[in-house]
């Protein structure tokens, strides 16, 4: 689009932590972007509130239960936004001609059909939902090349990785990829030391400030996991060429390396908004209001190997790469599970790998041949685990 047409944006996921930087990095460029479409899933008094701050055209919340409350919420608060509800319209609605952009930032298996939806209607696609690419990445990167949609990463890793690695002609003697970790909260914890750590303590991130999902992912270093899986789809890079290194700064947000000994890196600080203004504005650059790196002030980057006996769910990841076809798919779900029954405190948190692991195992792989193969993959592990819980909690 010309560069100063203004982007319509559906921001997907907009109560969320992603959400809040996607609409902070909106309102800073009301020539440029403006907030077209919030989506929630089920909090209709910060949908509101949203709304009323952004003065979107529609507002979506998933929770079909809660329709009324958000069309007298609006209603109350003088606004003419318009209310829908229900994971269908959210859906619609992305693939809308109401946006021309779209923030997918819905965590879970539960973005997968707004993303693909983005991706087929031809969007710029700011795609932060890793597990719709976890889950259908095969799907979804073919989906956004037939169409032409422009796939934007915000996920830092790989956001950085983007800027290294903008087209085909930069990719030319590419080596390897090399995603870093800051190790979450446990970084340097043996094992034995892990049993009994809690959601709140699983939570409280060193570098980042994050939703409670990707948060305890990135404690038992399953992010890390789930975005090696993520690189290779967006990048188009086998396992081999995929490396993770942990760097508990988290300044340097990835590398790339060519054959001819030259690495590149991105560094910045660790705010999402940088990753989400590359999003709207490239190929060209806009302010985010992140402040530019001061390396005096920070002094050093640090740079270690990932611990796997402590952290497996890094090691099952690599392995249902490995195994191709619904693997993937099956392992996220499994995931998803396992993160929702330790927050409710129903499993500890070494259960949350071997609850994969044991999911993993019970489960045949087959070819990932089409949405519905995936999907049911993802619900038979979903089963698979949820039913395992039991044992785990009287354990
Ligand atoms: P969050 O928990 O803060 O927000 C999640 C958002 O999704 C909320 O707005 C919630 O209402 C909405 N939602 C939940 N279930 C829904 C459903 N069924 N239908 C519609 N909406 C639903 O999470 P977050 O930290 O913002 O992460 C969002 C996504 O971005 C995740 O996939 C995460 O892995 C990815 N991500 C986040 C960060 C980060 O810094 N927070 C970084 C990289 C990637
Ligand atoms: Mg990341």
């Amino acid at each position: 689009s010309a560069p100063l047409q203004v982007r319509n944006v559906a921001v997907l996921g907009a109560t969320g932590s992603i959400g809040a930087s996607a609409l902070d990095v909106i309102a800073r460029h009301p020539d440029r972007l403006r907030a077209s479409i919030l989506a929630a899933g089920s909090k209709v008094d910060a949908l509101v509130a949203l709304c009323a701050r952004h003065r979107p055209d529609h507002a979506v919340i998933a929770e079909a239960s809660q329709l009324d409350a958000l069309r007298d919420g609006l209603r109350a608060a003088g606004l003419s936004t318009q209310a829908h509800a229900g994971e269908d319209a959210i859906t619609a609605l992305a693939g809308s001609q109401a946006c021309d952009t779209v923030v997918a930032a819905i965590v879970g298996a539960a973005g997968l059909a707004s993303t693909l939806a983005a991706a087929r209607a031809g969007k710029r696609l700011l795609l932060a939902n890793k597990e719709s690419l976890v889950l259908a990445g095969e799907l979804l990167m073919r989906t956004a090349r037939d169409s032409g949609a422009d796939i934007v990463p915000i996920d830092s890793e790989h956001n950085a990785i983007f800027q290294c690695l903008p087209d085909a002609h930069a990719r030319q003697g590419l080596k390897r990829i090399v995603l870093t970790a800051s190790g979450g909260p446990f970084r340097g914890r043996p094992r034995h030391e892990l049993a009994g750590v809690t959601p709140e303590q699983a939570v409280a991130h060193p570098k980042w400030s994050m939703g409670p999902k990707i948060s305890v992912d990135s404690a038992t270093l399953m992010n890390k996991g789930l975005e090696v899986i993520e690189a290779h789809h967006l990048f188009g890079v086998p396992r081999a060429q995929i490396d993770v290194v942990v760097h508990p700064q988290s300044l340097v947000h990835s590398l790339v390396e060519f054959i001819d000994g030259s690495t590149l890196a991105q560094l910045g600080l660790p705010d999402m908004r940088t990753a989400l203004a590359v999003g709207f504005a490239w190929p060209q650059r806009m302010a985010s209001g992140v402040a530019g790196l001061d390396l005096l002030q920070h002094g050093r980057l640090d740079f270690e190997a990932p611990d796997l006996e402590a952290f497996p769910c890094l090691r099952l990841a690599f392995e249902a790469l490995q195994a191709g076809g619904t693997a993937p798919a099956m392992l996220n779900a499994a995931n998803e599970v396992a993160v929702s029954a330790f927050l409710q405190r129903r499993i500890g948190f070494l259960s949350i790998s071997a609850l994969v692991e044991a999911t993993m195992h019970a489960l045949q792989v087959s070819p990932a041949d089409s949405l519905d193969a995936l999907r049911e993959a993802d619900a038979q592990a979903r089963r698979h685990a949820q039913s395992a819980i039991p044992q785990l909690s009287a354990a």
